[in-house]
């Protein structure tokens, strides 16, 4: 069950994530109008940044411009293209694979189930909520490693299991603003709560941060941070 103390953390944490990051939004380059090509930059992204993928699919989809396209080519067609991603011979193969699916299945229309989404292939649970989320706006949380990190040092979910983090998020945010947090989380995940030395120091939600599990040596960067400019004021 979901206590005030924890929904009011959240809205806290939240307000404040939109006043850093009122125009978060995904670093991926893509239309809404078009869920296929949304999709492919989501495959392709698995352990890619989304700037390698942004790097590539301008001349990808010159070359492939529709699902149609995609379902005609043999794989090793696209390799080429992906060869500066990571795992690009699977990924082509999935897409492939995922478009014939699509073109078979689907009538040619990217699914706006999670359910049909995930039995695509290349697509995982992750990956079929941001695409709902995205392209269809329907009002669910993608997990990713950002999401779930900083999710859990600001004291919103104690969970590690994506699944487990997302029904936690869900129960705590109001469903107009999942999407929202989704982009926030992550921005502020990739620019300062960072894996490894999170920068408490320099960060905008600090106060409403439980800082759970926070390494020792950015605990004390803060704490020198506070001593500092607290110092005029005792002098
Ligand atoms: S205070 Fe530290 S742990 Fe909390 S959100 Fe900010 S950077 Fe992350």
């Amino acid at each position: 069950m979901v206590t005030r103390a924890q929904r009011e953390r959240a809205r806290a944490a939240l307000e404040g994530l939109k006043g850093l990051y009122p125009e978060a939004r995904s670093e991926l380059d893509f239309i809404p109008e078009d869920p296929w090509r949304l999709l492919v930059s989501v495959v392709l992204s698995a352990q890619c940044s989304d700037a390698a993928v942004n790097r590539v699919t301008p001349a990808l989809f010159r070359a492939f411009p529709d699902v149609h396209a995609f379902a005609r080519v043999e794989p090793k067609h696209l390799e080429p293209h992906l060869k500066t991603l990571g795992l690009y011979r699977n990924k082509a193969r999935n897409l492939v694979l995922a478009a014939q699916q699509v073109t078979t299945l689907h009538g040619a229309v990217v699914p706006r189930e999670r359910e049909a989404l995930q039995r695509l292939a290349g697509v995982g649970t992750k990956s079929a909520a941001v695409i709902v989320a995205n392209a269809y706006g329907t009002p669910v949380i993608a997990v990713d490693t950002h999401v779930g990190r900083v999710a859990r040092r600001l004291g919103l979910t104690r969970h590690h299991d994506p699944d487990r983090v997302e029904a936690t998020l869900t129960a705590l945010i109001p469903r107009e603003r999942l999407l929202e947090a989704h982009h926030t989380l992550i921005w502020h995940g990739r620019r300062v709560c960072d894996a490894r030395t999170p920068r408490c120091h320099a960060c905008g939600v600090e106060p409403a941060c439980r800082k759970v599990g926070v390494p020792k040596r950015s605990l004390e960067a803060l704490a020198r941070a506070k001593a500092t400019a607290e110092g005029p004021a005792r002098r």
